[in-house]
């Protein structure tokens, strides 16, 4: 069900604290956590606590969280001094999306192009 922890979820598995994560921000709702891939200096991972499987998914579910994953990626970018930064949703196989909860990826701290490939 939308919003329940799915046991076969490794982002649901991090909240639980059953998969360690460098955990940059903890709200109720929401945490952020450093990419174990990092794309650029600053690369961290924001997400709402409970499971929705992608960005279209928690907006139609549970706008607030969305909100407040929204409101939480500015709180990373201003802890990290990030004046200038990139925010990725990737949504769909085709876009990319590899794991299956939402997640906003929080990218900074080097020069990014425009178009993304
Ligand atoms: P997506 O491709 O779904 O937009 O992004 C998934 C992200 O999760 C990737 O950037 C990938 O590096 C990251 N990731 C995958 N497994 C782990 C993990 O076990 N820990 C952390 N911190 N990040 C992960």
């Amino acid at each position: 069900m939308a919003g329940e922890p799915q046991d076969d979820c490794l982002f649901c598995k991090i909240v639980a604290k059953e998969v360690p994560a460098t955990i940059v921000r903890e709200t109720e709702t929401t945490l952020a956590f450093r990419d174990i891939n990092p794309q650029a200096p600053t690369h961290v991972l924001v997400i709402p606590k409970a499971h929705h499987e992608n960005a279209a998914a928690l907006a139609a579910e549970a706008p607030q969280a969305a909100a407040d994953v929204l409101a939480e990626t500015k709180a990373v970018a201003d802890e990290e001094g990030l004046d200038s930064y990139r925010l990725v949703f990737n949504t769909g196989s085709g876009a990319g999306q590899t794991v299956w909860h939402a997640h906003a990826h929080v990218l900074g701290g080097r020069g990014l192009q425009w178009p993304p490939g």
